[in-house]
C-alpha cells in the first residue's frame, strides 16, 4: 500500500469506476486508489432499472462518448423501442463486475468497506485524504465475485473507526447523492465539497412518489395508463403519459416520479397545485361523451356500469364520486349534465399534491455542487485546484430512462480523462 497516489477517488459507483478506468487507460503509469464505503461496490448501479441497468438513452447529449466507453470496456448494450439503453444481458450486476474487473486489470487499487471522512487541500500540493474501515468490513466476503478481486479494509487497519490519513495529488469526489442510503450515498460528499470550499444547493429528494391530500385506499394497487399532469395556480406545468400507480397515500409510477422532479422544493410552496389524470387519454372530450350517451340507451345500464370497460372498477367508483353520482342510479336518469361531469372527472382525475416520499424512496437527489464553480469539460473544480466532481454529487438530476446514469458515465469519463491530461499540461484544468 502506498502513502501517495496521483488520483485517489471516493466512491465506487458509475462515475467512480469510469472515472478510475478511463484515468488508467489515459495514463497507465499514474496510481489510482478508489476506496467504497460499502463491503460491495456499485450497490446502486446494480440495483438500477429494477436490476436490468437502464444505463442511457438515445436522447441524451454526447451519447457517442458513453456508448464508445461501453464499447472499450466490453460492455454489450440494447437499444429499447423506447430509446432506453440497458445491457444485452439486461443484468445490471454484470455491468458493474465487469467494470470493476476491467478497472482491477488496468491496476486500479480498489477497497472496499473504507469511509472517506475528510480531505483537506495540502497548499497547492494535492490533498492529504482522511479514511477509516467501516465496522464490520475487512473480514467477512460479501459472496460477490467481484468483492474477492478487490482490497478489503483491513489492508489499512485491523482497527474499525481507525483513522488513516493519505496524500494524493489529484482527488475526486463521486460519493453520489443522499437518497437510497442502503447503497452507500448518504450525502458524504457535500460536506467535504463545503469544507473545500464549494457551495452546494438545496438538496430534495427527486423522482419519487407524490403524496395527495385526497384519501387513496379505496385505489390502493389499481395501475391505470393515462396522461399526468401538474397544474400550478391554473397553468399547465408539466405532463407525461405512462402507468400511474395508486398507493394508499401516494401516487407512483414513472410518470409521476418525473412528475416529482417537477414540485416545488418546499411543501409550503404547494399552495395552488393540482395534479390531473386523464384516465381515457384514447377519446376525445366530443367521442367520450357520444359513448357514454350510446351505452346510456342500453338497457339496465346504472351509473356504474356505464364505465366498465374503460376504467377499473375502484377508479370507477371514484370517479363517480368526483361527478357526485351514485354508481347504482339508472343510467337512464342521467341528465346531459351529468355524462360532461363523468366525462370530465374521468379525463380530468383531480389530485391535490401535499408532499413527496423522501430519501428512503426518491430515485435521485435534486440539488448538489454548484455547476458553476466546477469546469463542465473536465469536472476540475474553479475553486480548489486538483478537486474534481463527477455524478450525482454535483447539482445534477434528470427524468427517469437512463439519463442519471448517463450523467454519471458521462462525468466520470471526462474527469478521468482531465485529471490524466492534467499531469502532462497542468493548467488543462
Ligand atoms: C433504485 C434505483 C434505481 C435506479 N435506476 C436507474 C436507472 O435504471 N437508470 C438511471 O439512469 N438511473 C437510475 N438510478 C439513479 C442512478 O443509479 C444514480 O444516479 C447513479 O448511480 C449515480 O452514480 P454515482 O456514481 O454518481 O453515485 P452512486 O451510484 O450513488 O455511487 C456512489 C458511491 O460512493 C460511495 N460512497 C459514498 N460515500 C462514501 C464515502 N464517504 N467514502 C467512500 N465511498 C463513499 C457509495 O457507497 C457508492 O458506492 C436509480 C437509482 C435508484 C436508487
Amino acid at each position: 500500500m502506498e502513502k501517495y497516489y496521483d488520483v485517489l477517488i471516493m466512491g465506487a459507483g458509475p462515475a467512480g469506476l469510469a472515472a478510475a478506468i478511463t484515468v488508467k487507460e489515459s495514463a497507465p503509469q499514474l496510481s489510482v486508489l478508489l476506496l467504497e464505503k460499502k463491503e460491495q461496490a456499485a450497490k446502486k448501479l446494480r440495483a438500477a432499472g429494477n436490476g436490468r441497468g437502464n444505463l442511457s438513452n438515445s436522447r441524451c447529449e454526447d451519447l457517442e462518448e458513453v456508448l464508445r466507453f461501453f464499447s472499450q470496456n466490453g460492455i454489450a448494450v440494447r437499444l429499447d423501442s423506447e430509446g432506453r439503453i440497458y445491457p444485452y444481458s439486461e443484468e445490471a450486476d454484470a455491468v458493474a463486475e465487469a467494470l470493476l474487473n476491467r478497472a482491477r486489470g488496468l491496476g486500479v487499487e480498489i477497497y472496499t468497506g473504507i469511509k472517506v471522512r475528510d480531505a483537506k487541500a495540502a497548499d497547492g500540493k494535492g490533498f492529504r485524504v482522511f479514511f477509516a474501515a467501516e465496522s464490520g468490513a475487512g473480514s467477512g466476503a460479501s459472496g460477490s465475485s467481484a468483492a474477492a478481486s478487490v482490497g478489503r479494509a483491513g489492508a489499512f487497519s485491523d482497527n474499525a473507526g481507525a483513522e488513516i490519513a493519505l496524500d494524493c495529488a489529484r482527488f475526486l469526489i463521486t460519493s453520489g447523492g443522499k437518497s437510497f442510503a442502503a447503497y452507500g450515498s448518504t450525502g458524504d460528499g457535500y460536506g467535504l465539497a463545503r469544507a473545500l470550499g464549494h457551495n452546494v444547493s438545496a438538496l430534495v429528494p427527486a423522482l419519487t412518489a407524490v403524496e395527495v391530500a385526497e384519501d387513496l385506499r379505496p385505489l390502493r394497487g389499481v395501475r391505470a395508463k393515462g396522461i399526468v399532469s401538474l397544474f400550478s395556480g391554473g397553468d399547465l406545468a408539466f405532463q407525461e403519459s405512462g402507468e400511474i400507480q395508486f398507493r394508499e397515500d401516494a401516487l407512483s409510477g414513472i410518470c409521476v416520479m418525473n412528475l416529482s422532479s417537477q414540485l416545488p422544493a418546499s411543501q409550503h410552496d404547494f399552495a395552488g397545485l393540482k395534479i390531473m389524470i386523464n384516465l381515457v387519454p384514447d377519446f376525445e372530450a366530443a367521442g367520450l361523451i357520444d359513448f357514454l350517451r350510446a351505452k346510456q340507451k342500453l338497457p339496465g345500464q346504472s351509473a356504474g356500469s356505464l364505465l366498465e370497460t374503460l376504467v377499473k372498477r375502484p377508479l370507477a367508483d371514484a370517479v363517480l364520486r368526483a361527478a357526485a353520482l351514485e354508481k347504482g342510479a339508472a343510467a337512464a336518469s342521467l341528465s346531459a349534465a351529468d355524462l360532461v361531469r363523468i366525462a370530465n372527472a374521468l379525463r380530468g382525475f383531480t389530485l391535490t399534491p401535499t408532499g413527496r416520499k423522501g430519501w428512503k424512496e426518491a430515485q435521485v437527489t435534486r440539488g448538489g455542487v454548484a455547476l458553476a464553480e466546477v469546469n463542465q469539460k473536465t469536472l476540475a473544480s474553479l475553486i480548489a485546484p486538483g478537486l474534481y466532481f463527477a455524478g450525482e454529487v454535483l447539482d445534477y438530476d434528470g427524468p427517469c430512462g437512463g439519463y442519471n446514469l448517463h450523467h454519471a458515465w458521462l462525468t466520470g469519463i471526462r474527469a478521468g480523462r482531465a485529471m490524466a491530461q492534467s499531469f502532462s499540461a497542468p493548467s488543462g484544468d
